[in-house]
């Protein structure tokens, strides 16, 4: 996630105000107009910093560890994204031009494609080996009747009447320093410098039309609820031959009702019974690689672990996996019939348990212990 304190070099319990006072200061140093070409990338970022931080919601949404701007649900928002327009609207809204900056000619129609979010749902045994889906999403297409050029076809885009091409307006403002001249885009074309007497019918002179696609994700091994996979130029198609947006596609990893997911391991319960505990025995468990033998040694405790190494979640960007544990549960039998019941009494006898003696494990042993350690960090 991008680090918005950082680009406006705030610390991150800086207030409104001095989240604002960073942003104009570096806006007005950055300002392509000031600064040159060179610096609109930079531009950019202070301003998509101050996008989030600038707003009280966006910032606790980001602080939350949600970068508000990250990826842009469904089709209203991802419609255009944050593009020339935000920032024109920040420094020329209203007709103002509070650092003295103005529009010096016509704005370019040209914007980048919004970035669009969908979310994927996967078991988790597609979260431990990665798996390969198909999502559907609506996208933006360029518009196939004007390719993009908002024109009826066989029409162009005519000079605006009232700024000749120029995009903007200028008019004289009294002030107390006396007449000032102040520039402010053009309302008849909106600062574009050209009007489109004919839009389009089929995409509504938009350059562009909306339509479901399919679109197949590999999604490695490893990936858990909140993992967002990056589909680069493979949102939103652009305006005006604007390039376009990402594809974010969102994990959400369903609860498994055997297995149980830590990090890169893995953990399930496996019962025992008593007999089994005491003599020993060779049990096996059915896990997401088949089913794998798993020793039971002869008195095994409740609460012991058996660790099954390699059979673990995938690891995201690394090779390898991690771990799966099985969980020992003891199972003290409830249903003895009287023939068993004697048995079990004949055994006490034999190991002089009748009246067996009370003994307290020292602290650190005993199952207590034993459960307590192998939950941590549940
Ligand atoms: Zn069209
Ligand atoms: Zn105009």
């Amino acid at each position: 996630m991008n680090d918005y304190y950082a680009t406006l070099g705030v610390a991150r319990d800086a207030s409104e105000a001095d989240i604002k006072k960073a942003y104009r200061k570096l806006a007005r140093e950055l300002h392509p107009d000031v600064a040159g070409a060179e610096s609109a990338d930079r531009f950019k970022e202070v301003a998509a910093a101050y996008e989030v931080l600038g707003n009280s919601d966006k910032r606790a949404q980001y602080d939350r560890g949600v970068d508000p701007r990250g990826a842009r649900g469904g089709q209203q928002g991802g419609a255009q994204g944050f593009g020339f327009e935000d920032i024109f609207e920040q420094f020329f809204g209203g007709g103002g031009s509070p650092f003295g900056q103005q529009q010096r000619g016509p704005a370019s129609r040209t914007q980048r494609g919004g970035d669009t979010l969908v979310q994927a749902t996967l078991s988790l045994k597609e979260a431990v080996f990665g798996v390969s889906r198909e999502v559907q999403v609506d996208l933006a297409d360029v518009c196939g009747t004007c390719s993009g050029s908002c024109c009826a076809p066989g029409t162009q885009p005519q000079q605006c009447a009232q700024c000749h091409g120029q995009g903007v307006v200028q008019r004289m403002a009294r002030s107390l320093l006396g007449n000032v001249m102040t520039t402010s885009p053009c309302p008849a074309c909106g600062g574009y410098g050209t009007t489109i007497p004919s839009p389009c019918p089929d995409c509504s002179g938009q350059g562009r039309t909306h339509s479901r696609h399919t679109v197949k994700v590999d999604i490695p091994a490893g990936v858990e609820t909140g993992t967002r996979i990056r589909l680069a130029g493979r949102g939103d198609a652009g305006v005006a031959g604007g390039q376009k947006g990402d594809l974010y596609v969102e994990i959400r990893e369903k609860r498994d009702e055997v297995f149980e997911r830590r990090g890169d391991d893995l953990h399930c319960t496996l019962e025992v019974p008593m007999t089994a505990a005491a003599l020993g025995a060779t049990m096996t468990v059915d896990t997401f690689d088949g089913d794998q033998a798993v020793e039971v040694r002869p008195g095994t405790h409740a609460g012991s672990t058996v660790k099954l190494k390699g059979l673990g979640v995938g690891r995201l960007q690394r090779s390898g996996r991690g771990d799966l544990h099985v969980h020992l549960d003891v199972q003290t039998p409830t249903d003895l019939t009287d023939e068993q019941a004697e048995l079990l009494r004949q055994l006490a006898t034999a190991r002089g348990e009748e009246m067996p003696e009370a003994n307290l494990a020292p602290v650190g042993g005993g199952v207590f212990h034993r459960l307590r350690d192998a939950f941590k960090g549940r």
